[in-house]
């Protein structure tokens, strides 16, 4: 996996010579406005040097505020001892509310990239702009939203004990925005998993594996895979080795695309991958939600393709997946196939009150809403009885999900939704093989938010629900013994059973 760290605790500073001459360069480039203004003020009244003075005395201060507009974190010069930099040539720090930091890392550091993209200045330059202009950075925590996802995740929470000390959760609505979040790391104080990349496990499998091939018609909610190895061979011992391996051992029969999301199986989710094309999965994935696959992409064309299986099917890719991707492409999931990058600033504005930056509409549609309504009817049967969510299951709620483990169960990850949030729950443990309890986390975040009854998810006309035969796949007629019911895109509905 590639290293990109989260924030970097001491960037672009080389040593005390080369934080002096940036200051001296910022005393000439970069003071304009106040300073200049107070100069002038000067020359001509006296009252006004006291002002100007003053003005010039108090430290300069960039503003991060929530949703409704309350101040939530200042950003301000420091030194290199701080905690909370941010880096640049002067070292930028801020102070914010308690535990707030991984979400005022995120968004500051998003500000940043869109001062980089509008100025073509550097990371650190931006973070010295964002104080050194006094912005406002506007962003989308809500308030209530994280302090339930504290009360859950955070350090003395219900749930810490069963948390490991590297953990992570997030909430967004279903419209790309981040509401809230919260990161810790024992290993490195500064790393920010809501951003870190690591492995995504089987959350992947709806984004690269079944969404896609439902969308392109590929497979539907009843077709039919066998649960066996989709390879076996004799390794240098003389053994049999089998690949790739269940939770369970294999059932040697036949199981429903369904079935194998809902409890995950690897095996089915490799041989769905492998007729849908894993080169189409890869660029799948990559112009859909921005994931990299550059790796996953050269091993295709170089014939490589059998291995990075494991990178696509089973959520291995090379270069990680971060929780906000996650966020990113499960929300298409409830809004009807929709994908806005996850993001937390909606709006810049200068020191003067006026507008730098405001959220665009940068939304594409990734699946067709039928795809998007199938995909969310599978995601449900994860958190129904036998589903490898089930803990994640509330009452009264609409929820769907998927859950992902990796690394022989070391990181741990639920994905889930409601009508109106997506939230993730990650933690990684420092050994391998117990339980995944972030479905269950998952749920105490939920039921401490607050659900509006009449927000649903919106099936579209051209979905219909229909009875499947379990024996075939096929849809049912009255002598199928044992029947389901399925969800499918009215253009791609599976031929009659012919039991009789
Ligand atoms: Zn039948």
């Amino acid at each position: 996996m590639s290293g990109k760290t989260g924030m970097s605790k001491k960037a672009g500073t080389d040593g005390k010579a080369e934080i002096n001459r940036n200051v001296e360069r910022n005393k000439s480039a970069g003071m304009r406005g106040k300073r200049i203004a107070g100069v002038a003020a000067t020359a001509a009244v006296c009252v006004l040097l006291v002002v100007a003075g003053h003005i010039l005395s108090r430290e300069k201060t960039g503003i991060v505020t929530d949703i409704e507009g309350k101040e939530i974190a200042r950003l301000m010069y420091g030194s290199q001892t701080d905690d909370n930099q941010m880096g640049g040539d002067r070292t930028v720090r801020y102070d914010c509310e308690d535990r707030y930091e991984a979400y005022i890392d995120l968004a500051c550091r998003e500000a940043a990239k869109i001062l980089c993209e509008r100025e073509g200045i550097r990371e650190a330059e931006a973070f010295g702009m964002l104080v050194e202009e006094e912005m406002t950075v506007q962003t989308t925590l809500c308030p209530d939203v994280m302090g339930g996802l504290l009360d859950v995740c955070a350090e003395e929470s219900m749930l810490s004990g069963i948390l490991a000390s590297e953990r992570a959760a997030a909430v967004s609505d279903t419209k790309g925005h981040i509401l809230a979040c919260y990161s810790r790391s024992a290993e490195d104080s500064s790393r920010n998993y809501v951003t870190y990349p690591t492995y995504a496990g089987s959350t992947i499998k709806s984004l690269s594996v079944y969404g896609p091939a439902v969308e392109d018609d590929i497979v539907c909610w009843s077709d039919l895979y066998m649960d066996s190895p989709y390879r076996q061979s004799i390794n240098a011992d003389g053994e049999e080795e089998v690949w790739p391996v269940n939770t369970g051992s294999y059932t040697n029969r036949m199981w429903t695309v369904q079935e194998a999301l809902k409890k995950s199986n690897n095996a089915i989710a490799v041989k769905v991958l492998k007729d849908y094309g894993v080169g189409d999965s890869c660029r799948f994935v990559r112009e859909a939600f921005g994931l990299k696959t550059d790796v996953e992409e050269r091993a295709v064309l170089e014939g490589k393709e059998d291995e990075v299986l494991p990178n696509l099917a089973l959520g291995y890719l090379e270069a990680g997946v971060t929780m906000r991707d996650l966020l990113g492409a499960y929300q298409i999931f409830a809004n009807g196939g929709i994908y806005t990058p996850m993001h937390a600033v909606v709006a810049i504005r200068t020191g003067n009150g006026e507008e730098y930056y405001q959220e665009g509409s940068e939304t594409t549609r990734v699946f067709s809403a039928e795809t998007a309504y199938v995909m969310n009817r599978m995601l449900k049967t994860v958190v129904e009885e036998g589903g490898t969510g089930e803990a994640a299951y509330i009452e009264g709620l609409d929820i769907c999900g998927k859950t992902g483990t990796s690394d022989e169960s070391r990181d741990n990850w639920f994905v889930g939704m409601t009508p109106e949030y997506v939230c993730a729950v990650w933690y990684r443990l420092p050994r391998a093989g117990m339980k995944n309890e972030s479905p269950a986390v998952f749920k105490e975040i939920m039921v401490r938010m607050e659900h509006h009854e009449e927000i649903g998810y919106q099936k579209p006309e051209s979905v219909a629900e229909a009875a499947y035969c379990k024996k075939t796949g096929l849809l049912a007629n009255e002598f199928c013994e044992e029947q389901k019911t399925g969800y499918y895109k009215k253009q791609n509905m599976p031929g009659e059973c012919d039991c009789q």
